[in-house]
């Protein structure tokens, strides 16, 4: 692996994938200070089937690749639990009969909800976030769900599940700098233990209209040297991701490249997570200019293909060979 990662370190090619956001829920029990996304349990309506039927109709022609499926999370306790599950599952399992490649995030999840949502996904994903215990004091407080062990739990299960898989760093939520080495350093642990870990996401954090903690956004000139913090400690077959649309100066965004990131994300109409940070369409005249190529990626990368089930396989080597990318 750590071949084709050095060819496609030293090319001067970035990637994203062409990405359409399905949301299940956006009800979620827990309460981190800086969310934009949830709303209280039981206020959401779930997506059902036929309203994700009818969005995927509607996107048909538009280049998509990936679907993510982006939920807020029921408690486990909950007697909803269930059928929160099966609902992202059925979601999953339309996009693919759709011929899309699915890529589930819905929170930490058990031993066996994992081992089902991989029947009907070709990667799956979790922000690790930050490993201090340090923020269960503030901005994760009313958070169970952001429990470190709780997370690391996740990346050690999903390595044993052989499921692909993105995780991160979400920055400037009260963490130091020696916090994000101990979180780089957790990513790279399990990731040598199971090999599992395709890409690492530099998230920083950008105020959104709709949270409730005030502060200002992680310092965006930092990031190019947490990036390069990240390239020296994941193992280099670890794609490093950067969302654009967060790294409001192209400078900076440059930067981040200069120093490791080789990844833009999933590219879609709406950023759920930041909605109030769309998408600019000049990313690519910007590579361009620095001389960056950008191409479309899956949401697997390929020396995981074997991992999946033979009809999923299937699936991916098809787009494989139709648009002749990785
Ligand atoms: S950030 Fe995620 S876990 Fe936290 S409240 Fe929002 S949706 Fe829930």
């Amino acid at each position: 692996m750590s071949n084709i990662s050095q060819d496609y370190q030293s090319s001067r090619i970035i990637s994203y994938s062409p990405a359409y956001t399905l949301v299940p829920t956006h009800e979620c029990y827990n309460r981190c200070t800086y969310c934009n996304f949830r709303v209280e349990p039981g206020q959401s309506p779930w997506m059902t089937p036929k309203e994700a039927q009818k969005r995927l109709e509607a996107i048909s022609h538009q280049g998509v690749i990936e679907i993510l499926i982006l939920s807020g999370e029921v408690h486990p306790a909950s007697s909803r639990r269930q059928a929160w599950l099966d609902r992202i599952y059925d979601l999953g399992k339309l996009a693919l009969e759709q011929g899309y490649l699915p890529h589930t995030n819905a929170g930490p999840l058990s031993f066996e909800e994992m081992a089902k949502l991989k029947e009907v996904n070709v990667s799956m994903g979790l922000m690790l976030e930050q490993v201090t215990p340090r923020l269960l004091e503030t901005v994760h407080r009313h958070a169970p769900s952001k429990l470190p062990q709780v997370r690391l739990q996740q990346l050690e299960w999903a390595g044993q599940l052989k499921i692909p898989f993105t995780t991160g760093l979400l920055l400037g939520i009260g963490e130091s700098a020696a916090d994000w080495e101990d979180s780089l350093k957790a990513i790279a642990l399990s990731h040598r233990r199971w090999q599992h870990i395709q890409e690492v996401i530099l998230q920083p954090h950008s105020p959104g209209s709709r949270q409730t903690w005030n502060a200002p956004s992680f310092d965006l000139q930092q990031l190019p040297a947490v990036v390069a913090t990240a390239r020296r400690i994941l193992p280099p077959e670890i794609t490093l991701q950067i969302p654009p649309n967060l790294i409001t100066r192209s400078d900076i965004l440059l930067a981040c490249i200069e120093a490791g990131a080789r990844d833009l994300g999933g590219i879609g109409p709406i950023d759920e997570v930041n909605p109030d940070y769309p998408h600019h369409h000049q990313i690519a005249a910007i590579l361009a200019e620095a001389r960056w190529q950008l191409t479309e990626r899956l949401p697997i990368y390929p020396q995981y293909d074997h991992w999946l089930s033979e009809p999923l396989q299937k699936i991916v080597s098809k787009w494989r060979q139709n648009i002749n990318i990785d």
